[in-house]
């Protein structure tokens, strides 16, 4: 399998060198995100200018339904002195443990920057 996957990978890529008709569509593949960057970029900077981010549409909505849940959790799990974790450092964040964000206070719990760390880099 991996065998194949290299020759095929090699193949196109050496295509896009040489300009093989592969690469025009290619290139029109590329060119279209690129567009799209530079326009949310834009975008963003306008959205900057005028009004505050809070005001956006969008991001209000995420933040909304972010908000709820949060707003559920902090009212059912109140911050304790220290990380429930090490129970050594002030706890910064309120951080999900099954990745689910249930609405239950102990599917959370209060970390330290630390731990918080340590607990998102192994859920990857
Ligand atoms: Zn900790």
């Amino acid at each position: 399998m991996g065998y194949i996957r290299t020759e095929e990978h090699k193949k196109r890529m050496s295509e896009i060198k040489k300009g093989h008709k592969h690469s025009e569509e290619t290139k029109k593949k590329m060119r279209k995100p690129k567009i799209l960057t530079k326009k949310f970029l834009k975008a963003q900077k306008e959205r900057g200018k005028s009004q505050r981010g809070e005001n956006h549409p969008l991001w209000k909505g995420k933040n909304a339904k972010y908000n709820a849940k949060h707003e559920f959790v902090r009212r059912n799990k109140p911050k304790p002195k220290l990380c429930e974790k090490c129970w050594k450092s002030k706890p910064i964040d309120l951080a999900n443990i099954s990745g689910k964000y249930l609405r239950s206070p102990k599917d959370y719990i209060w970390l330290c920057r630390k731990c918080h760390y340590h607990l998102d880099r192994d859920k990857k």
